[in-house]
This record gives structure tokens, sequence and C-alpha cells, in this order.
């Protein structure tokens, strides 16, 4: 049997019945240990759109990093996710922000998530479920708080 990994994932949505997207696909995602608080964020990058809903999730888990993908990716297109515009407004994202502590580098696979060390929607929810992050070198030393954008507001709990 092989090892559980730990792994941590950012979700946001802002079509629709955001709340409830985030429910589900936390009802749906394999080995769930936590869940942060609900944020709500201003949107980052593409056209204009509403404010987001945000949270991180950790969880453990036997699945590889790319089957792991796959499931995020078939909870997203459950949610009706089409992608349209880049950085466009969506029912339903899931990004695999960290995978026990590994780096990968693969075609559609990049861990730790690439743009998560300068969202403040990513890092303020994974920092309420795992602070010992913060005592991290590998970790703290890739951000850089005059870098962080995004205006964030922690509104209780999913
Ligand atoms: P998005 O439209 O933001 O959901 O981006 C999805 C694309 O990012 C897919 O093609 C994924 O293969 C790719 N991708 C690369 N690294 C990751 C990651 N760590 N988590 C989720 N998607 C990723």
């Amino acid at each position: 049997m092989p090892n559980k990994v730990r792994a941590f994932l950012g979700l946001g949505s802002n079509i629709g019945d955001s709340r409830n997207w985030l429910r589900q696909a936390v009802e749906e995602l394999p080995g769930v240990i936590a869940v942060s608080p609900l944020y709500r964020t201003e949107p980052v990058g593409g056209p204009d759109q509403d404010d987001y809903l945000n949270i991180v999730v950790a969880i453990e888990t036997e699945l590889s990093s790319r089957d792991l993908l796959l499931q995020c990716q078939r909870i997203e297109l459950e949610a009706g996710r089409e992608r349209l515009v880049k950085n466009g407004p969506r029912t339903l994202d899931i990004d695999i922000l960290l995978y026990d502590n590994r780096q990968i580098s693969e075609p559609g696979l990049e861990v730790p998530h690439p743009r998560m060390f300068q969202r403040n929607f990513v890092i303020s929810p994974l920092l309420d479920i795992a602070p010992e992050l913060a005592f991290d070198e590998a970790f703290t030393s890739r951000i850089n708080p005059d870098e962080l954008i995004g205006d964030v507001e922690e509104i209780g709990e999913l």
C-alpha cells in the first residue's frame, strides 16, 4: 500500500452559488483533513468580474500528483467549468498548491503552484490551516510581502 501524502488544494469560485460549488467540491475531494475559513477576495487579472470566494483544503491521499490533478479537473468539469477566457470567471477552480514537499515540473503540472506565492487569497487561508509553514524556510523564502496581491476578507466558515 503506497504511503499517504499530504497535499494542499486552492479552490475558488465566482459564478453562481459559489459557496455551494465549494461545499460540493469539499464533499467530493478525497481524504479531506482540514478546510480553511472562507474568504471573499478581489479578482486578480483577467476581465472585469465579480469577487471570488476562496478556500484552501488539506487532504491526505494515496493518489499520485497526476491522478490528483485528474480528480480535481473532473470535479471542476462536474461544476460546469468552462475555459473561455484566461483568468476569466469560473464556477469552480481547483489548483494543487503543495504535494508533500515535492517539486514537480511536468507538462500541465507545476507544484508548488507557480503563482500561489503572490496571491493573498491562497497564502492567507493556507497559513490558517498550516501555520507551521510560516516557519518553513523553503516556503517563506518564496513569499515577498510587497508582491502579495489581491485584497482578501475572511467571512467565516464554509
Ligand atoms: P486553470 O485554468 O487556472 O485551472 O489552469 C488549469 C491548467 O493549469 C491545466 O492545464 C493544468 O494542467 C495546469 N496546471 C499546472 N500546474 C497546476 C497545478 N499545480 N494545479 C492545477 N493545475 C495546474
